[in-house]
Order: structure tokens, then C-alpha cells, then sequence
């Protein structure tokens, strides 16, 4: 084989590797002019070795790429001269002179290549990975930088490993692949784990950005940054690929998170779909509930017993066209129909006392009553209750006056946070009156009878004060004035 190989000097000096001797004579005037100029073959020839040993490492570097190799393909024109590759560079010589086969270079097509991160990195635009090197005035420098660049050395240790784990390449595929899917798997189990702590509470998740490191980023991103401190696995995915922007796959974008609120949601909708076919029979309540974007849609509930318990679930909000019956009862029928639930087996229906729900004969509950005969018509026990209240205090002219000082020493106090700073002073509070709920009334005047005292002195104080606006003393006087009467305290007693 050594007697197949021009003399190596001679191949140095000439570049004119694996080509013909007529190859050479042909080129020698303008295609040789690169070597004159490239004190990488300076370097590559330094050292004490003598002839033969130049041969016989010229052959060592060589074992691994074909002595057939046609270098010609390497042929490239630079500022008007023609530049080849050269087999030297198959060798990295030592500052000490001892030289080191580039077992990883590979030629091909004209370029060389290095095999090793070919097979293992994951810089695709590499261009010893990509489309090959060829620019060979640079030669020295860039083989130079790829080699002990960070990249090719961790490569170099991938494949030193992937030899010595003796396996065959599927099955490191196979390993890798498993691995892979264990870092996605952990990294998922603790995004799922903050959405479900989230949906749970009926929490915000978003924030005003998607920034990681940012106190701004709602409480899914908080939750998870939360997490870093104490999790070095989420804390190493987040370091790695948080903020890298779209087309960085890190499984912490809103996309992600709508998706896995969605999938979760699915698999709520379909427990209760299950229940309530185990349960056989059930009843419905639903009740419109305006959207924050001002749509129409009905919050729909289903109740049922199972294995001794009653269940009462939310099962979703349904968008509607129009408030009128008729609409209603087709979007309700069309949401039973789309999970298959078998409106037969509806027993009870329960709405709010509104003519649309409540209608004797063209109401919601009548025309669902035309499907399931069985579906008794509850009104909404609270909602009655709150009307009862409601209507009872609206008829009694005492009660009118009461509550209507009640609100009036509320509204007093809280107009004025220095007011209500003396309320406080004197410790006492009030709460508000609220027309829909009757239990915030309840509230209200407990709240008075107990803080009576508080609230009295606070007033006295406020009228005695010389300092005080004389309008804001004379409406403390009125207010004073009312409830301290004893038609205020038998009312607040009653
Ligand atoms: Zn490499």
C-alpha cells in the first residue's frame, strides 16, 4: 500500500493527492499556487519525522477515509488560483510534534465532513454537519475550530459512549427516544399540576405578558417560576428554554396551557356524562348568566343521586341566541343531544321565577315538561325566598324607613375613608344592603345592632366636630336623630 502512495513530501509540496502524475504535470502551473501559500502544510510537515514516517502516518491518518479518494473533486477556484483539499489535514500535529489522526474527518463530494457530529448534534447549520467544508484557504484554521469547539467535543463523547454501550443503532434510537419521552412526561406532570391547582380555585392564569422573570406574567408562569426554587428540574427546563420565543418547543406557552385546560375539561364533562347515565335520573337547573364580552348564555347544572349522595355539577355554559323559550328549549335539547343524554329520564327541572323559565304554557319548563312529563317544575328555592324578602320590605313602610337608614349610614361612612377610619376607631363596621341577595340585609342589620354603640359614637363625634362642613353635621344630626328613635331600635330588634 506504501508503494501504491507518491512520496508524501512530494504529495505535500504538490497537493496534487490521488490524482495521476499527468494530472499533476497538467495542473502544476496554476493549480499548486495555494500550497506555496498555506503555511498550514508548513505546520503539517513540522516535526522530527523522517520520510518513512511521514508515509507510514500518512497511511495511519488515512485508514479510516479510501486511499482511492479522487481529491480532484475538491477543486476550487479562490481570487483566481485553484485551491484542493489536502491529505494532511487528516492529521493534527502536536505543539510537542506527535501527531493525531482526525479520525472524525471525513471527505465526500468534494467537502469534508465530520461524521461524528453528523451523527450526534443537534447544530443542523453547522457547516462540517450541513453541507460540508471546502473553503480550503481557511482550511487549517476552521478544521482547527470545529475540533476543539464545545459542540464537536461533546459529540466526540456521545460517540465514545454510543461505542462503548456496544449496542446497535436502533436500539440507542429506541433509548433515546425513551429518554426523550421520561423528560417531556416529568416536565408535563408539573405544568398539569399548576393548571389543575389553578382551574381548581377558579384562578386567573394569564397575566399581562409571557415573560419568565417577569412579575407581570400571571399566575401560571408565577406558579411555575414559584416552582424553580425547589424543582432543579423545572428549574434547568426553565433556564433552558424559557423566553427563546415561537418555534421553541417548551410546553409553557398559552397555547399549551388552553390546550391541556381543554383536554381536562373533556375528561370532567365526560365523569359527569358517566354519572349521570349511571344515575339514570336527573333533573336540570339553568340559569342566564351574562358573559364578560356582553353574550347571552346559560349556566347549565345537572343534579342527581349516585350510591347514596346527591350530586349537584356544573356542567357548562351554554351560548344562546335569544331569551324566548322556544329558542331555549331548542339550544337545551340540542346540548342533550350532542352528549347523549336521554331527556326522558329527566325528573326535575329548576329555573328562576322568570315568565320565559317559569311559564305555565309556553315557559322553558312547560315546553320541556312536553318532553319528559316526568320533569317536575321546582322554582329556584333561594331566588323565591329572595323575592319574599324583597316584596315583604317594599310593602312595610317601617321597614322601608329602616333599611332606608341602613344603607344611608353605610353610604355616610364609606364615602369618606376618614370616616370610615373613625368607624373603625370606634370598633365598629357596617356592611352593605344588596337587592339581590336578601341575606346581605340580614347582614347589614346584625352588623348595626352589634356595632351600635361604635356607629353612635362615630356620629357624635362627627357632629360635635366645629371643624365639619355644617351639611355633613346636619345629616349626621338626621341620621342620629333616626336611630336613636325607638321605632329604629324595635325594627333592629324585631
Ligand atoms: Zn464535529
Amino acid at each position: 500500500m506504501v508503494a501504491k502512495l507518491p512520496k508524501t513530501t512530494t504529495f505535500f509540496s504538490s497537493n496534487q493527492n490521488m490524482q495521476s502524475p499527468q494530472t499533476v504535470d497538467n495542473n502544476k502551473n496554476n493549480e499548486r499556487k495555494d500550497e506555496n501559500n498555506n503555511t498550514e502544510n508548513e505546520v503539517a510537515c513540522k516535526g522530527p519525522l523522517n520520510e518513512i514516517q511521514e508515509v507510514e502516518s500518512l497511511e495511519s491518518a488515512m485508514h479510516n477515509n479510501e486511499l482511492d479518494s479522487n481529491f480532484e473533486s475538491s477543486k476550487r477556484m479562490f481570487q483566481n488560483q485553484y485551491r484542493y483539499y489536502s491529505v494532511k489535514y487528516f492529521q493534527k500535529v502536536m505543539n510537542n510534534g506527535e501527531k493525531c489522526d482526525r479520525k472524525w474527518l471525513m471527505f465526500s463530494t468534494g467537502c469534508v465532513f465530520c461524521y461524528v457530529c453528523k451523527l450526534f448534534s443537534t447544530d443542523y447549520d453547522n457547516v462540517f454537519v450541513k453541507s460540508g467544508f471546502y473553503k480550503w484557504k481557511k482550511a487549517k484554521q476552521t478544521i482547527f475550530g470545529h475540533e476543539n469547539s464545545k459542540e464537536h467535543i461533546q459529540c466526540m463523547i456521545k460517540g465514545i459512549e454510543f461505542i462503548k454501550q456496544n449496542t446497535h443503532v436502533d436500539e440507542y434510537m429506541v433509548s433515546q427516544i425513551k429518554r426523550e419521552f421520561n423528560y417531556w412526561s416529568a416536565i408535563l406532570n408539573r405544568i398539569v399540576a399548576v393548571i389543575h391547582f389553578l382551574a381548581e380555585r377558579g384562578l386567573a392564569f394569564r397575566g399581562h405578558n409571557e415573560v419568565i422573570g417577569s412579575s407581570n406574567n400571571g399566575n401560571y408562569l408565577g406558579m411555575l417560576e414559584l416552582l424553580t426554587q425547589f424543582d432543579p428540574v423545572l428549574k434547568q427546563h426553565i433556564d433552558t428554554f424559557a423566553n427563546k420565543g415561537k418555534g421553541n418547543v417548551n410546553c409553557l406557552s398559552k397555547t399549551i396551557c388552553e390546550e391541556l385546560i381543554e383536554i381536562m375539561s373533556q375528561k370532567v364533562l365526560t365523569h359527569i356524562i358517566t354519572e349521570i347515565k349511571k344515575a339514570k335520573y336527573w333533573g336540570i337547573i339553568v340559569d342566564s348568566t351574562p358573559y364578560i364580552s356582553h353574550m347571552a348564555q346559560l349556566s347549565v347544572l345537572f343534579r342527581y343521586y349516585l350510591n347514596g349522595h346527591v350530586y349537584e355539577r356544573f356542567f357548562c355554559f351554554l351560548q344562546i341566541k335569544s331569551h324566548d323559550s322556544k329558542s331555549l328549549i331548542t339550544d337545551i335539547l340540542d346540548l342533550l343531544e350532542r352528549y347523549n343524554i336521554d331527556i326522558t329520564n329527566c325528573r326535575g327541572q329548576a329555573y328562576d321565577n322568570v315568565s320565559n323559565m317559569s311559564g305555565k304554557y309556553s315557559g322553558l319548563q312547560a315546553r320541556l315538561k312536553e318532553r319528559s312529563q316526568l320533569a317536575f317544575y321546582i322554582p329556584c328555592a333561594g331566588h323565591s325566598l329572595s323575592l319574599v324578602g324583597q316584596c315583604s320590605v317594599t310593602k312595610c313602610i317601617n321597614s322601608i324607613n329602616y333599611f332606608g337608614v341602613l344603607q344611608s349610614l353605610y353610604s355616610f361612612f364609606i364615602a369618606s375613608t376618614n370616616r370610615w377610619d373613625l368607624l373603625k376607631g370606634n370598633h365598629a363596621t357596617l356592611k352593605r344592603l344588596s337587592d339581590t341577595r336578601w341575606s346581605s340585609r340580614s347582614d347589614a342589620f346584625i352588623s348595626l345592632v352589634e356595632n351600635f354603640d361604635g356607629v353612635h359614637a362615630a356620629l357624635c363625634h362627627i357632629a360635635k366636630d366645629t371643624e365639619e362642613k355644617s351639611d355633613i353635621r346636619h345629616e349626621v344630626l338626621c341620621l342620629l336623630n333616626k336611630i336613636t328613635k325607638l321605632e329604629f331600635a324595635f325594627m333592629a330588634l324585631l
